[in-house]
Parts: structure tokens; sequence; C-alpha cells
């Protein structure tokens, strides 16, 4: 799908590899501006270097997304330099350990929920006033199948990524009246480091590859769309409505 985002700025985050590093190159490939957040840094130069190649610039904040007073400042830091955000991309997650609910450890539990909800929440809040400057905002929140499920021994994981969509689903009804948009992805299985962590067994090769997946995410990222508060499936290719409140 083609689309102009000539003048945009879109805020990445996990874009040192995987399905964010191939969401980056996709808005970038469009003109946005690209804000790649991450903690690896050879990854994002590796990005940088590819968004330099088409043309384009990146501006790359090494970042782990639990340094939560650091995602305050890169609200004020954004504001200082652009003035507004076009396009959000909370993408970065954790799986943590597969494993029967009571035999979660502790720090486990914390890590998966301080990085797929509460940092993604703490960034919401840092940037949702300069997304409403934009004439259209945009904000795609990486889900998961599992949120739905429940399957066995994912429990950590799928809890956060149920309550990222209810979040979403709420800021969604906060700005309906807005031109932002907010919607939630489910990707599907994708080719990835998470995917191989969860599946050791599995054929990486049987699984669609990250950058076809990015095709479809960035759709979300459409100055035209009208859609918000609803999932995304990459699969199936088309929204799987919510029930909204009246
Ligand atoms: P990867 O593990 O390949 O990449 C995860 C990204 O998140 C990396 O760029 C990583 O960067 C970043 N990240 C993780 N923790 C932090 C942190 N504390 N601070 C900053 N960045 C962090 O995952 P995928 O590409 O597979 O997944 C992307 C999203 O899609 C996730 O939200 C995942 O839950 C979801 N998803 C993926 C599926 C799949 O099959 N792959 C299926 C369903 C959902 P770094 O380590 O450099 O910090």
């Amino acid at each position: 799908m083609s689309f102009d985002l000539s003048g945009r700025t879109a805020l990445v985050t996990g874009a040192s590899r995987g399905i964010g590093y191939f969401l980056a190159l996709e808005l970038a490939k469009r003109g946005a501006h690209v804000i790649a957040v991450a903690r690896t840094v050879g990854g994002l130069e590796e990005l940088d270097d590819e968004i330099q190649a088409m043309g384009n610039t990146a501006t790359l904040v090494p970042l782990d997304l639990k340094d939560m007073p650091a995602l305050d400042l890169l609200g004020s830091s954004i504001n200082d330099r652009w003035g507004k955000l076009d396009i959000l991309v909370a993408n970065a997650g954790v799986l943590g350990t597969i494993s029967p609910v009571g035999h979660v450890e502790a720090k486990v539990f914390d890590n998966v929920i301080s990085t797929n909800l509460t940092s993604i929440w703490r960034l919401i809040r840092s940037v949702d006033p300069l997304l409403r400057r934009s004439d259209a905002g945009r904000a795609i929140l990486l889900s998961s199948g599992v949120a739905h499920t429940a399957r066995a021994f994912w429990a950590p994981y799928a809890a956060s990524k149920a309550a990222l969509e209810v979040i979403g689903r709420s800021w969604a009804e906060e700005t309906k009246q807005m031109p932002l948009r907010v919607n939630s992805v489910n990707p599907g299985a994708t080719r990835t480091a998470m995917r191989a962590k969860a599946m050791p067994g599995e054929d990486p090769e049987t699984l669609p590859h990250p950058a076809d997946v990015a095709a479809k995410i960035v759709q979300l990222a459409d100055p035209a769309l009208t859609i918000t508060g609803q999932l995304y499936d990459v699969r199936q290719d088309k929204f799987l409505h919510y029930h909204m409140p009246s």
C-alpha cells in the first residue's frame, strides 16, 4: 500500500531487530523520520544504515524501556525538537519464561509486566499530548493472539498483552473525536528471535518473515485510516471488531 509519510515523525520501540526493525524501515520508506528505540546499539545502527541508504534519516535512542523517568524525558525531547508526534509504534516486548503460572519467578513476572505493559502506559502518558497535536496521529500497539486464547504456560505474557489491548481501547474511546487513531495488532507467528525462544523445535522457515508482517502492519499508520480502538489481525488481514461502549 502506498501512502506518503513525508514530514511525519514516528517513534518505534524495539526497532533493533524483528518486527520493529522492519516496521521502522516501512515507515522510513514512506518518508517518515523514525525515532528508533531499543537497548542494542548495533541493531539500531544497522537500521540507521539502511534508512540512510534509502535517503532518509533516523534518530537513535538507545534506551531500556524499564527506565520510566527516561520515558518521561523522551516525550519532552520530542516536543522540543518536533513539537508533535505523528506515529507511535509500541512494539518492544519480552516473552518471559514458558512455565506453569504457579512456578513463574517474581522477577520474570515483573520484567514481563514492566516491559510489555507499564512502559507502554508510561510512554503513552509521555507522548499522548504530542500525538493529539498531529493532524493524523496514529498509535499501533503490538499484541498477541494469546491475549485471547489464554494458552497454558504463557500467563504473564498473555496477561500483559490482554491488558495492553484494554489500555488501547480505553485510549481510543477517549480520543475518538480527534484525528488520533489507536489500534492493536496481532502479528501472528513471525520468524523472529522471540518466536524461536517460544518454539525452539519449530522450523523458522515455515513462518512469515518480519518484513512481510511489517508491510501489512504499516497500513495502521496511514493518515487516511478511520478505524480506531480495534484489533488488526495480520494473518487474516482484517480488523476483528471489539464491542465498543455505546
Ligand atoms: P524480538 O524479540 O525479535 O524483538 C523484540 C524487540 O524489543 C527488540 O528490538 C528488543 O530490543 C526490544 N526490547 C525488548 N525489551 C526491551 C527493553 N527493556 N527496552 C528496550 N527495548 C526492548 O520480538 P518480535 O519482533 O518477535 O516481537 C515484536 C512484538 O510482536 C512484541 O511485542 C511481541 O510480543 C509481538 N508478537 C510477536 C510474535 C512473533 O511470533 N514474533 C507473535 C505475536 C506477538 P533490545 O533487546 O535491543 O532492547
